[in-house]
């Protein structure tokens, strides 16, 4: 894409009233815009990486075997009363038309997902199943100052799965621990991101939540740094800390952002719906239940927070909104401009996704632009490489630089990328 044709523009300051570094360096960036305390606009740039994020996380979902549908926003109340969590969430957002009917705006998914299943689920032969979505939930949340982490209004994925016994629930929750595992290393915050235990499992002891080191978060956590464990202090008892054999010496306190939860549910839903199954002896069986969560928004603004440095952003490959931010430093017209347009066409034509920075401004602020925006790799055509028939390229995270043809260029992204 042509940055001339992006829609968006860098700014130097961020609004005043925004004082998270993740939505700070968003905004001025041009990913994000605010519309009001908890609630960002994705412009085309944020909505890249969110495409790449949500692509890291269906590949390994699916890996588990997660099947994906798509659940309304709007959700009967009558469902909420059900489970008793229309009016005990305090988060809930409740809606009613001018015919007085009163709807709320889904906070999660339990209450359609779990009647949605009865329709589908009668016996142990329609077990095992996951079901998951990538869907906008809503939340009252209070305390909306850390940016794209907490959203009034945010995207998550979330997966339900259904089961015949404990045991089945067991192996599943297993796999989705280790799938969770997979997609943080794969999105780049795997070594800061540690299986926390917490309270909140209903049917068991506790709960895992996937906690990544920043001093945005909001959590506190003990972390043993060798067994790449960690204990909230919400929970912290030592009887936990005897169970899991962990000792309080080896434990670090840190500030920590929960990215994903994973939960087992038991009975606690199936109950209200009265969803069962004829097990093979032909009696109805409450069917158990897990959910497992990532907010998609929280994942990206927590890479920005933990990987962004005093220039900007931080991308890693695998969710970059452009691999290669290619910059000409050619006036219009020029043989360097030339040039670089058709590294731009090479690259594209072999699918290397690049953001050709076309415009007519000073070297000075594109590569400032280009730290902000925080692509992998910049290319760079001025006067003096063009003498030799050479292209720069430096890496974001690194301060040297490499000549190169257009032609090593080409095959060398090209072959990474097939
Ligand atoms: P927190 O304790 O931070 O409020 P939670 O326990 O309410 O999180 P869950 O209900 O388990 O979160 O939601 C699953 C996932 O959705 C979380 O792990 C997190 O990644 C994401 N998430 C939760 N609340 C928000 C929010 N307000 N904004 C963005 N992402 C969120
Ligand atoms: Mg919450």
């Amino acid at each position: 894409m042509r940055q001339s044709q992006l829609f968006t523009k860098t700014r130097r300051n961020a609004p005043t009233d925004e004082v998270a570094k993740n939505a700070q360096l968003l905004i001025r960036a041009g990913y994000i815009h605010k519309e009001m305390a908890g609630v960002y606009s994705y412009l085309p740039l944020g909505l890249r990486v969110i495409k790449k994020i949500e692509s890291v996380i269906r590949n390994e979902i699916e890996k588990i075997g997660g099947i994906e549908l798509l659940l309304p926003s709007f959700h009967p109340k009558e469902n909420w009363e059900k489970t008793g969590r229309w009016n005990s969430m305090d988060d809930l957002y409740k809606v009613t038309d001018s015919s007085k009917r009163e709807v709320a705006l889904g906070p999660t998914h339990e209450e359609i997902i779990t009647p949605l299943a009865k329709e589908f689920i009668s016996s142990y032969k329609d077990l095992p199943a996951a079901l998951y979505q990538f869907q906008t939930k809503f939340r009252m949340e209070l305390r909306s100052k850390s940016g794209i982490l907490r959203g009034r209004e945010f995207i998550m994925k979330d997966l339900y799965s259904f089961h015949r016994d404990q045991k089945d629930l067991d192996r599943f929750y297993e796999k989705a621990k280790s799938a969770y595992t997979e997609i943080f290393k794969k999105i780049g915050i795997g070594e800061k991101t540690f299986l926390t235990f917490a309270s909140g499992g209903s049917f068991s002891k506790y709960s895992h939540e996937f906690q990544t080191l920043t001093g945005a978060g909001e959590d506190t956590i003990y972390v043993d740094q060798k067994r790449g464990l960690a204990v909230n202090k919400e929970v912290y008892t030592d009887a936990l800390l005897k169970e899991l054999g962990l000792k309080k010496g080896d434990l670090v306190e840190e500030k920590a952002i929960e990215v994903g939860n994973i939960f087992n549910l038991g009975s606690k839903f199936s109950k209200p719906f009265g969803l069962t199954y004829k097990n093979e002896a032909g009696e109805e069986t409450p069917v158990l239940m897990g959910c497992y969560g990532i907010g998609l928004g929280r994942v990206m603004g927590t890479v920005v927070e933990v990987l962004g440095d005093e220039k900007g952003i931080v991308w890693p490959e695998s969710i970059a909104p452009f691999q290669i931010h290619l910059i000409s430093l050619g006036e219009k017209g020029s043989a360097i401009e030339k040039s670089a347009e058709e590294l731009y066409v090479g690259l594209t034509k072999n699918d290397v996704s690049v953001l050709f920075d076309d415009r007519d401004l000073r070297a000075g602020e594109k590569f400032a632009d280009a730290d902000l925006i925080g692509i992998p790799y910049r290319l760079v055509l001025g006067k003096e490489t063009h003498k030799e028939g050479r292209v720069e390229l430096k890496k974001r995270t690194e301060e040297k630089t490499s000549l190169h043809t257009k032609e090593e260029l080409i095959s060398r992204f090209t072959k990474i990328h097939v």
